[in-house]
């Protein structure tokens, strides 16, 4: 048996429980962000459970944080493997054992491209598919609004597949933040990597000043704040940082937190070139909080 939670009716978490509880149930997945595990975790381990076992619980929808990965996989002693895909259904991918995000061909066709031009795998840019199931309204290298990078490692994997691979799912083309300096930031997860909040989101409101809403988890304190202002700042210049601590992200209608948004008009957006996400020079920028 296998439990489809739907992202847009936040579940009786007691019955999913019961139902988790009961034993009978092997695999979490569906249009599953990792919300929903990550709330009927917090549930079983409230009612003292800490004995359950799921062969996989399977994620979409939102990129999964490395943290929710772990305490998933320490809560039901199973794998947590990511999916990705969209609606319009021209490109699908699946995680493999051995941790690689393996493409479904027969689904559709994946061009990564920048400024219109093809990239080479392993450079990040735009994806751009053609689907290959839906004769009615094909779509021919159609903008998904996802950013990402092809696997430049084309070697069998070790799970056996020769299928080709994504090397990482960046987020939405429209989600980048912009530098007083001209650059486009995208690829902001790291920000919070092995920091204790549960789910985030930055909102850019001026050139100069950032919103970070989050959700802290236990342990959380000023130091992971500091380390949030710290990591947004090597990224992005010297941004003045906000942060606010709230109960829970507001999602949209398709049930999905948006994890960056950027406020600023197309006219402040305007001429700032594409650039590395990573890491600057951050020797030149003072921390604060
Ligand atoms: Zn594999």
């Amino acid at each position: 048996m296998a439990l489809h939670l739907d992202s847009n009716k936040l579940v009786d978490l007691a019955t999913a429980a019961a139902v988790v509880a009961d034993g009978a149930l092997v695999a979490l997945g569906g249009g599953l962000s990792a919300r929903l595990p990550m709330a009927l975790v917090r549930e079983l381990l409230r009612q003292g459970r800490r004995d359950l076992k799921m062969k996989v619980v399977i994620t979409n929808a939102e990129p999964l944080f490395d943290h929710q990965r772990r305490t998933i996989a320490e809560a039901f002693q199973c794998p947590v493997r990511e999916t990705y895909g969209m609606t319009e259904l021209v490109a699908a991918a699946s995680e493999c054992p051995a941790g690689r995000l393996h493409q479904w061909p027969e689904i559709g066709w994946v061009e990564v491209l920048e400024d219109n031009q093809p990239v080479a795998k392993g450079d990040a840019g735009d994806f751009v598919c053609t689907g290959l199931l839906n004769p009615d309204m094909p779509l021919v290298r159609y903008r998904v609004g996802d950013r990402g990078r092809l696997s430049a490692d084309d070697r069998r994997c070790a799970c056996g597949r020769t299928l080709p691979s994504i090397q990482r799912v960046e987020g939405r083309s429209n989600d980048m933040l912009v530098t007083a300096d001209g650059r486009s930031v995208y690829w902001l997860n790291p920000v919070f990597y092995d920091v204790p909040v549960r789910e985030a989101q930055i909102i850019q409101d001026r050139l100069d000043h950032v919103r970070v809403r989050f959700v802290a988890a236990s342990g959380f304190g000023r130091e992971a704040g500091l380390c949030i202002v710290r990591r947004l700042q090597e990224r992005l210049g010297p941004v003045v940082v906000s942060l606010e601590q709230i109960d829970e992200l507001p999602r949209g209608p398709n049930g999905k937190f948006k994890a960056v948004i950027c406020e600023l008009m197309p006219s402040e957006r305007h001429g700032a070139p594409c650039a590395p996400a990573g890491p600057r020079d951050s020797s030149r920028h003072a921390v604060s909080g």
